[in-house]
């Protein structure tokens, strides 16, 4: 993919690194991720939270980000020292990186927002509302989602309708997950927004009754890798998105499928298989049509 000569989003924060004096996820959190998810530790934390802070069930995300609200220490925005995109050259490719992405994001959304081509759940969604990017490094406290660390990689926080990220995350998934190359990235990216856009749609709060919280969270998962594809397909020819482009969102939505993380039983999966995550971001970069990613029609939540 090509992004000289691209527009640079101008939603977009760089916090610094995290407020000092304790700022970032609170111990506690870090001691409950363990016990929930056992010694796979942080990669397991960081791509189970990491590609979908956004849907965990509330009790959860109350242990896991317990300082939240009362906790009393949350650290001021803007408290970070210096900037993130200046730290490195390495950071600042990603920031501007970054930036093309979320602005391409913008372009894509803005005309199928106003065409109407969604899926529908209540009433209509209205003019698409740009979110913002923030950056930032080690921790990072929101408007709403309570403070959080790097170590829970990309999310999205509805509340204050901001995607966060530690543009440390791209070394993670290269050298973790084996998942290189700038594409895989801008999937991450693209993924985020795709939790936005439902945010804006309603889906993210929705559930198919009889099903349990997990099982909402995976048709959740699955829409937005599917919306992320959405983003692929239409931005393809002004971002110049090849076949060796696609391999590497698909390789990386393998790499974060809950399987492939670990876990054997099903019932614990709540971001899909790598086979489901696969197959729902090509579906929306095949189509690059938005109705299509419709996981909340599917009936049988087998057949997803
Ligand atoms: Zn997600």
């Amino acid at each position: 993919m090509r992004i000289d000569g691209q527009r640079r989003s101008t939603k977009f924060e760089d916090r610094g690194a995290g407020g000092g004096g304790g700022g970032g996820i609170p111990v506690h959190a870090l001691g409950s991720l363990f016990r929930l998810l056992g010694p796979k530790g942080m990669l397991i934390a960081v791509v189970v939270l990491g590609v979908g802070y956004f849907v965990l069930p509330a009790s959860l995300k109350q242990q896991l980000f317990g300082a939240l609200t009362g906790g009393g220490q949350q650290a001021a925005s803007g408290q970070g020292a210096g900037s993130v995109c200046e730290t490195s050259a390495e950071n600042g490719k990603a920031c501007d990186f970054s930036r093309v992405v979320l602005g391409s994001t913008e372009d894509v959304w803005t005309p199928i927002f106003q065409r109407g081509q969604l899926p529908q759940y209540g009433e209509p969604a209205g003019p698409y509302q740009e979110p913002t990017l923030v950056v930032f490094a080690n921790g990072v406290s929101t408007g709403g989602c309570g403070n959080a660390s790097s170590a829970v990689g990309p999310f999205y926080c509805p509340a204050d309708r901001k995607l966060y990220i530690d543009p440390s995350f791209y070394d993670v998934m290269e050298k973790k997950l084996r998942a290189p190359g700038d594409f895989a990235q801008a999937y991450v990216i693209s993924h985020e927004v795709g939790h936005h856009v439902q945010n804006l749609l309603g889906s993210s709060r929705l559930k198919v009754k009889g099903e349990t919280a997990n099982q909402a969270s995976v048709r959740v998962e699955l829409q937005a890798d599917c919306l992320a594809g959405v983003w692929g397909h239409t931005a393809r020819a002004s971002l110049e998105i090849t076949e060796e482009d696609l391999s590497e969102a698909l390789t990386a939505a393998h790499a974060i499928g809950d399987d492939t993380l670990g876990h054997s039983d099903e019932r614990q999966f709540t971001h899909g298989s790598s086979a489901q995550r696969k197959r729902w971001f090509r579906r929306g970069f095949e189509s690059g049509d938005a109705r299509q990613c419709d996981t909340f029609a599917v009936q049988n939540y087998a057949q997803l």
